[in-house]
């Protein structure tokens, strides 16, 4: 009958309609957040919509997987407590370390890698980014990271979650240039904040805001003993309600392309007549950038010959 035909094309219509509106879905934090956290929600947001290839607050997907990410270790009690927990648990995680606390702390660091996780980059000093030209962001708070998580696991990261999740559109968009990944979160755990961190709170707020795809925002610094007590129960939670656990790079991948092995680079070399020369066998030749490319660990630099 044709009106019942037409009610289901209309009604196929509406559901084509929402799935495409669900896809288009914009980056979001989904805490309900305090008055004085407004602006960074709303910044953050910004930046993912407009940097979609580069600012993240979580992974597109429909799946229930999720990011469990610490922030500001390693230190001497709580990453060892918490690296015991993700063993017993098998989850793989990341963690977005602090440079100057990886040349204190070099054992732990390694001992990251060793199980398996994602070592990622949190700056130098913890500053905030805001304050700093781009120049001194690349050579004194994020570079030098890299480099010694490269020197003391082989591994050089390329993510990077910024101190505060504050950065400037201009620094945005220069590693962008770079082919680098900021990752910020889509759930804030709070358990940096001493006036909600009970583990019951840490663990109520995750299951309150959990969706598909998110990152959420835990920290293994110093401070963080209350994040340890939550931690396996949060696991088993999101066990229980079937979610799965992934490393922020496999949820969210540097695009093809961006590693270099040591065969396409002589391959290059012999394209570009350039050749790429290991910092340690330094050579006579004009260095061009100051950064190089880091291939197994080891920093090379561009020379004309
Ligand atoms: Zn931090």
């Amino acid at each position: 009958m044709r009106p019942k035909r037409l009610f289901v094309i209309i009604i196929s219509i509406i559901v084509l309609f929402s799935f495409s509106i669900m896809a288009k879905k914009p980056p979001r934090l989904y805490n309900d957040l305090p008055g004085y956290l407004q602006d960074f929600k709303k910044t953050v947001e910004r930046q993912a919509r407009e940097y979609p290839d580069t600012f993240y607050l979580s992974a597109t997907t429909g799946e229930k997987v999720v990011a469990l990410t610490f922030d500001d270790g390693p230190d001497l009690d709580n990453t060892p407590a918490i690296l015991d927990i993700l063993g017993e648990a098998g989850v793989k995680v990341t963690f977005f370390l602090v440079g100057e606390k990886v040349e204190k702390y070099p054992e732990i660091t390694r001992r990251i890698m060793r199980e398996g996780h994602q070592l990622a980059n949190h700056s130098w000093s913890h500053s905030d980014l805001r304050d700093l030209s781009n120049e001194n962001i690349l050579d004194k708070e994020i570079f030098p990271t890299s480099r010694l998580i490269a020197r003391l696991t082989g591994n050089y990261p390329r993510y990077l979650r910024p101190p505060y999740g504050a950065i400037k559109d201009r620094t945005i968009e220069l590693l962008e240039q770079k082919g680098w990944k900021i990752v910020n979160w889509s759930l804030d755990s709070f358990d940096w904040n001493n006036s909600q961190n009970t583990p019951d709170e840490i663990i109520e707020k995750v299951e309150r805001y959990i969706h598909p795809g998110a990152v959420i925002l835990l920290h293994s610094g110093e401070v963080n003993s209350s994040t340890v007590e939550a931690l396996p129960e949060l696991i088993n939670r999101l066990k229980e309600k079937g979610y799965k656990f992934r490393t922020v790079e496999e949820l969210i991948p540097q695009g093809k392309g961006d590693y270099l092995t040591i065969d396409k680079l002589k391959e290059l070399s012999r394209t570009l007549g350039v050749a790429f020369v290991k910092r340690s066998n330094w050579p006579l030749g004009v260095i061009i950038g100051h950064e190089g490319l880091l291939i197994d660990g080891d920093l090379y630099h561009f020379v004309f010959y």
